[in-house]
């Protein structure tokens, strides 16, 4: 990671507005929700990260700030932070290789982290997109963490930092949202479209299977069809 300067922070203040404008393409910033991080350097540690409470539908020259290894701001500012930066720093801290991180509530992430949250994780394996993940071995099987949604955020950011698993580029927070990252920007958001989809593949399977199953008991469709034998939870 090269020194801090102010054009290293126009440079990165620049790729957050990327990330943040595809996102928010997708409605994945509800209600000003969500949060998006890329690490500036690594000693010390500072990471740009977005301010609290902004519209992430547009972009404005008070949308970022720098932050330390304390969540705190670098450099004086009127900005805040936001509050789950804390869990952006923790997993920098603890992963020391990943330059950027992002958060996003979305209602596929919800519902799965929901339906699994008693288990603490979901499987996931047999999908493409898998590779998405950077796994690449046939018939890959991967379980994304799932944590409580504390309201206490450093006891929050200390459950995620406990649950993180280097393979896996993910923890889901129960009906809340996902973290995921990656060693860049470009890299996280791959990795955060990937489990999005598998959580959206996830919730439609479920439901074909039901209808499906029922099919199956009236004779409509073969009993040996994919979807009537599938068990739940897999992927
Ligand atoms: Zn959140």
């Amino acid at each position: 990671m090269s020194a801090y300067t102010h054009e290293i922070r126009q440079q990165v203040f620049q790729q957050l507005d990327q990330v943040k404008l595809a996102f928010a393409a997708r409605g994945w910033f509800p209600g000003t929700s969500g949060n998006l991080s890329i690490k500036i350097s690594s000693a010390p540690l500072l990471v740009a990260v977005t301010a609290s409470g902004k519209d992430k539908t547009v972009c404005t020259p008070h949308d970022y700030l720098v932050v330390d290894e304390n969540s705190k701001p670098y450099e004086a500012t009127t900005l805040k932070p936001s509050a789950e930066t804390q869990i952006h720093t923790a997993i920098y801290r603890n992963i020391p290789e990943i330059g950027a991180v992002f958060h996003v509530h979305t209602v596929p992430n919800n519902i799965v982290s929901e339906l699994y949250g008693n288990q603490g994780y979901v499987t996931l394996r047999n999908q493409e997109l898998i590779k998405g993940l950077g796994i690449w071995e046939e018939g890959a099987e991967i379980q994304i963490p799932i944590v409580e949604n504390y309201a206490n955020i450093p006891r929050l950011a200390k459950e995620v930092e406990r649950v993180l698993n280097p393979q896996v580029p993910g923890v889901l927070i129960r009906n809340h949202g996902i973290y995921a990252w990656g060693k860049n920007d470009f890299e996280a958001k791959r990795h955060l479209e990937a489990f999005e989809f598998l959580f959206a593949y996830h919730l439609q399977w479920l439901q074909v299977q039901h209808i499906a199953v029922q099919l199956a008991e009236q004779h409509a469709i073969q009993p040996h069809n994919p979807l009537t034998y599938r068990t739940a939870g897999q992927l």
